[in-house]
């Protein structure tokens, strides 16, 4: 099997070029290091089944020889990312998803989408399930990333439709592990470098908004599972464990038991979603799947992650 990553030197990227090359796939990465970073697959570099490319997805590609299957994770992904570079999240959102659809086409691969809750916008549903449209402002500072997503999903399900592609959607929840950037302004990078350089954490708002954090190697399992399947329609996954903020600061604090006020507040973000938890019906159901690696394992292998980049 060849399996085509793009956004393979990113955070989920580089775990699922892992992931695939242990099933014993040969996997290209297609990245232009927007928000990757070479270091996240530098381990893999000696192993003939990988290979790098250096190329910006929303510009055509060309890849010789067969093609089984194509992920396409290309995107930034932290709402300080897509602030910064809305145009490149809008164009690889559209462009850059039409170019790995048409890759996938031409290569008769299955293809799979990493979208994302953000589909869900602001949710007035909750916990967000699957069939749930989502309450989005196109014109607010995340609908580049919003609309990008939900573009992204109307096009890979128009390719399934209209040109017989075998298409997969994965709406991800909010995941952290291993090779998050430190600073790419995530709740969980933001807080565990703060920690670690002794500083107060930075809580938005009142800190009384919700997420549900999924660790990085349950999100590859239900992605490899959704993949093997021939489910068209979106699935959520996540781990529906959810906490406020202000819970997620305190918990951080506990690790290097730091005083539980050593907190600073900041003004909330525009249009930051209040509540968030997938509902994981479909994919308990479909594929058997739910997270095992609770928070408190978690969030201790990625502080030990941060200690060694720091
Ligand atoms: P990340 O920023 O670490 O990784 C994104 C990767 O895509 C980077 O390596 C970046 O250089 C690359 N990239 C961006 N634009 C590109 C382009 N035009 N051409 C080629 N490469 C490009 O972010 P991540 O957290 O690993 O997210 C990966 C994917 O998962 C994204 O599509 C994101 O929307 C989705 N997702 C992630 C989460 C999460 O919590 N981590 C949640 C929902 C959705
Ligand atoms: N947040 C925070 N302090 C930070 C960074 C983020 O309080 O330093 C909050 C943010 O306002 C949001 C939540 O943490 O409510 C998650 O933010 P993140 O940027 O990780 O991702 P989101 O889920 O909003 O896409």
């Amino acid at each position: 099997m060849r399996t085509v990553i793009t956004g393979g030197a990113g955070f989920v990227g580089s775990h699922l070029c892992e992931r695939f090359l242990a099933e014993g796939d040969e996997v290209y990465c297609v990245d232009n290091l927007l928000t990757g970073n070479p270091r996240n697959i530098a381990h893999l570099g000696d192993n003939p089944k990988f290979r790098f490319i250096e190329h910006n997805i929303s510009e055509p590609i060309q890849v010789d020889g067969p093609v089984d299957n194509v992920l396409h994770f290309a995107s930034p992904a932290s709402p300080a990312d897509y602030l910064a570079h809305p145009i490149p999240t809008l164009k690889v959102g559209a462009l850059g998803t039409h170019n790995a659809l048409g890759l996938a086409k031409a290569k008769d691969a299955r293809f799979l989408l990493a979208s994302t809750s953000e589909v869900y916008g602001d949710p007035e549903v909750h916990p967000q399930r699957e069939d749930y449209w989502g309450n989005v402002n196109p014109i607010g500072p995340r609908g580049c990333y919003d609309e990008a997503k939900r573009f992204a999903e109307a096009i890979t399900m128009a390719y399934h439709r209209y040109h017989g592609v075998k298409t997969r959607i994965v709406r991800i929840f909010n995941t952290y592990g291993p090779r998050m950037r430190l600073n790419d302004g995530r709740v969980l990078p933001a807080f565990m470098g703060q920690i670690l350089r002794g500083e107060p954490l930075s809580v938005y708002g009142k800190g009384d908004q919700t997420r549900s954090f999924c660790y990085v190697t349950d999100l590859v399992e239900g992605i490899v599972r959704l993949l093997r399947t021939d489910f068209s329609e979106p699935v959520n996954i996540g781990n529906p464990s959810e906490l406020t903020v202000l819970e997620l600061a305190r918990e951080i604090l506990a690790m290097i038991d730091a005083p539980q006020d050593h907190i600073v507040f900041h003004e909330l973000p525009q249009d930051d979603p209040k509540r968030r938890r997938p509902d994981i019906t479909r994919a308990q159901q479909l594929l058997g799947w739910g997270p095992t690696i609770d928070r408190a394992d978690g969030l201790k292998r990625t502080l030990d992650y941060f200690r060694t980049v720091l």
